[in-house]
């Protein structure tokens, strides 16, 4: 499925968001905005919001062209500032954003290859996506928790939730104090 204002703001995006089968507790997204939800992580998410934080910080990796080589230095170094453009960007497709979030449920299942990304990929898509997930009308301050459940799975986690991602206590102060401003974002740009 695809949400045409998002892939108009933001050139040669297709979003279509899947959800696979398995045991797994895992999300990912490739480049060109396929998103995939394993259902086993739906139980860390435990609700609504927490299927929010997983998504915006999947659709931030693809906003962000994490997974493709493109990407310059220069936008890597510019981490903040470069979410404020891209929460702007989007801005003016408050319904779109938001029913991509919604699509997250009931398509069919697809499954592709798992994208590593660098720690500094991690902490962008956590930084970006707490602002679209509140932009979308969900409880930014959920990311907290969700987070807090998936470090304390351990092991068990796959690539994309286990060793690249940000130290734990680091990344829970750096969501609180990033909360007030995708507040503002949601406030200013989003939909309730
Ligand atoms: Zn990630």
């Amino acid at each position: 499925m695809q949400a045409k204002g998002a892939s108009d703001r933001v050139a040669g995006f297709k979003w279509s968001f899947n959800v696979a089968q398995s045991n797994e507790v895992n999300a990912w997204c490739m480049p060109g905005g396929k998103v995939v939800f394993y259902t086993g992580i739906l139980p860390v998410c435990q609700d609504e919001d927490g299927i929010a934080v997983v998504m915006g910080h999947e659709v931030a990796h693809a906003i962000a062209r994490h997974g493709n080589e493109r990407m310059s230095q220069g936008l890597l170094v510019q981490g903040g500032g470069m979410a404020l453009d891209l929460a702007t960007a989007m801005t003016n497709q408050p319904e779109q954003t938001r029913s991509l979030f919604q699509q997250a449920y009931g398509i069919g299942a697809t499954v592709g290859a798992i994208l590593p990304f660098s720690r500094l990929h991690e902490s962008e898509a956590d930084e970006m996506g707490l602002i679209f997930t509140a932009m979308a009308g969900y409880d930014p301050s959920k990311a907290v928790p969700f987070w807090e459940r998936m470090s304390s799975l351990g092991g068990q986690r796959p690539p994309e939730f286990l060793s690249t991602h940000p130290d734990p206590e680091k990344r829970s102060a750096k969501l609180n104090e990033l909360i007030p401003l995708a507040r503002a974002y949601a406030k200013k740009y989003g939909t309730n």
